[in-house]
């Protein structure tokens, strides 16, 4: 039987033990084991790499801790715009939404975008158009408000910063530089892998600025003869290095390793001067999570044991 592979990221960045309490740490720690367990019940039972990133990316993007769905960083306007990607490595198919809001699950919407029309990504008023019409979950403002993000963004406006979630605040036990985007990649049964991010992008964000997460190849790509990757950093380098697709380009053409090609990427962001960190399983249950940051939220799981699920370097 094949072997398969789930693993999650809920955000890179300056993350120290020092930095978080006990309390806080083991939320963190209950929302990965939560997002795990949901993608890795899909895979144990059959279903597809999928329907496991999608399930995955929904658990995180609930929890109020992680910069995706729920848990948003604001706008320079003090608005939450999400963006978020989703990519089948069978089929090469994609769907991305960008800068939508109110939408409970942007992923959700991303696969209805995949599924639903002959379009990749769509932004903004249409983009939200399109889930009116899908009849997918909306909430209101008041749901995607936390307190500790608007200080973030008071902060942010006061230092005229446009501020990476993880990094650049000041950072205090209760309000730690760390969280960030989520994502997944799989490897199901059948050798076929996924990858799915989603993210409420950078604090103090302005004019409809997209980051790398809904732009395919840059924070999510999935092809099953090389690999699914989701990342998670300061976009604008992800997008410059095209660094999801640049891991798979290494497999491809230089022959290498997943996780040879990952580090590669990831070192290639560092010297480009980019921040972050990627999760990567190719197509027989391979994973790779290299990050330069001081710390990346992640999870995984394989069929040969038990989950890890780590924090810091
Ligand atoms: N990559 C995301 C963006 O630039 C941010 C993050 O990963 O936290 O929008």
């Amino acid at each position: 039987m094949k072997k398969i592979a789930l693993a999650i990221h809920g955000g890179a960045g300056t993350i120290r033990k020092s930095m978080i309490t006990k309390e806080l740490e083991s939320k963190y720690r209950e929302g990965l084991k939560n997002a795990l367990e949901a993608g890795w019940k899909i895979l144990q039972a059959g279903g597809t790499s999928l329907d496991a990133v999608e399930a995955s990316v929904i658990v995180l993007e609930d929890n109020p801790l992680f910069n995706a769905g729920r848990g948003a960083v604001f706008t320079h306007d003090e608005k939450n715009e999400l963006d978020a990607c989703v990519m089948d490595g069978k089929t090469l198919q994609a769907g991305a939404v960008a800068f939508v809001r109110n939408v409970k699950n942007p992923i959700k919407l991303a696969r209805l975008v995949m599924e639903k029309t002959e379009h990749i990504l769509l932004a903004g008023v249409g983009a939200n158009e399109f889930a009116r019409q899908m009849e997918v979950e909306f909430e209101t403002d008041e749901y995607f408000f936390t307190d500790f993000r608007y200080r973030q963004l008071l902060t942010a406006r006061e230092e005229h910063k446009i501020q990476l979630d993880h990094s650049g605040v000041q950072s205090s036990k209760s309000n730690p530089k760390s969280l960030g985007t989520v994502g997944a990649v799989a490897c199901d049964f059948l050798g076929n892998v996924a990858a799915a991010t989603s993210t409420g992008g950078m604090t103090n964000k302005k004019f409809g600025r997209v980051g790398d997460t809904p732009i395919v190849g840059a924070g999510t790509y999935a092809d099953d003869k090389t690999c699914a990757v989701s990342c998670t950093g300061h976009g604008e380098f992800f997008m410059q290095t095209v660094a999801a697709y640049d891991v798979a380009c290494r497999m491809k053409y230089k022959n290498l390793s997943l996780s040879e090609a990952a580090n590669e990427t990831i070192e290639h962001l560092r010297e480009s001067g980019g921040e972050g960190g990627l999760i990567a399983v190719d197509a027989v249950g391979n994973i790779a999570l290299p990050f330069n940051s001081e710390g990346m939220y992640r999870a995984f799981i394989t069929s040969d044991g038990a989950a890890i699920m780590e924090i810091y370097k």
